[in-house]
């Protein structure tokens, strides 16, 4: 698997193009906006993409979603079907932020727990994390020991949880009982910032350590 992390909207989020090197197919994950920079990786990259997966409902990850469904003629899949408020209200989310031109979306497919999600042929597990949004969703590949967090964990932090349909407990409960549980040596590219570890975090992110109230 290839990964090419563009930085979109003025919330720096990771966008993502994931493909499989050797079908040079894939998929667009999370395009919160600036369209035409995906658009340019995509080109550049020669990645056949099949299809675009939102991880949760805000609109720095879900804001260029249904112009790129559009673009592309491909499917939207996920997140889980608990951020459809947030989704709806994408235009909203644009009006407070001051981002004109944001479209609801909806996806073609919602995905639950225990679903899988292909990408260019690779096998994604989902997982369903909420606290930082009701819907967050993270895809994990054992084979590959890689995994996709959202906002629901970063390197050294995890999402806010004060944005409506926040839940702090709820979101350490998730990772705790399933992100961690991945493993240590599981590297996961999140929502914001650098990438990590499921150890360099357990053993360093000072909300996950014994005795932290969450
Ligand atoms: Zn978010
Ligand atoms: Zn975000």
């Amino acid at each position: 698997m290839r990964a090419a992390i563009i930085p979109v909207t003025p919330f720096e989020q990771n966008c993502m193009l994931l493909w499989n090197d050797k079908t040079k197919k894939g998929a667009v994950i999370d395009p919160g906006g600036d369209l035409e920079r995906i658009r340019k990786v995509i080109d550049e990259s020669g990645v056949t993409v099949e299809k675009i997966i939102l991880t949760h409902g805000h609109i720095d990850h879900a804001g260029g979603a249904a112009e790129l469904r559009e673009q592309l003629g491909v499917p939207v899949e996920g997140p889980h079907e608990a951020d459809r408020p947030l989704l709806e209200r994408l235009p909203e989310q644009g009006r407070v932020y001051g981002l004109a031109g944001v479209r609801a979306v909806t996806p073609d497919r919602w995905l639950n727990e225990g679903d899988t999600v292909t990408i260019g042929g690779l096998v994604l597990n989902v997982l369903h994390c909420p606290g930082h949004s009701p819907g967050s969703v993270v895809l994990v590949s054992p084979e590959e020991r890689f995994a996709l967090v959202g906002d629901v964990l970063f390197n050294g932090s995890v999402g806010r949880t004060d944005l409506p349909g926040g839940d702090g407990a709820a979101l350490i409960h998730a990772i705790k009982t399933k992100l961690l549980p991945l493993g240590d040596d599981v590297t996961f590219i999140c929502g914001h910032g650098p990438m990590s570890t499921i150890g360099q975090e357990r053993a360093t992110n000072p909300f996950l350590q014994e005795g932290m109230l969450a």
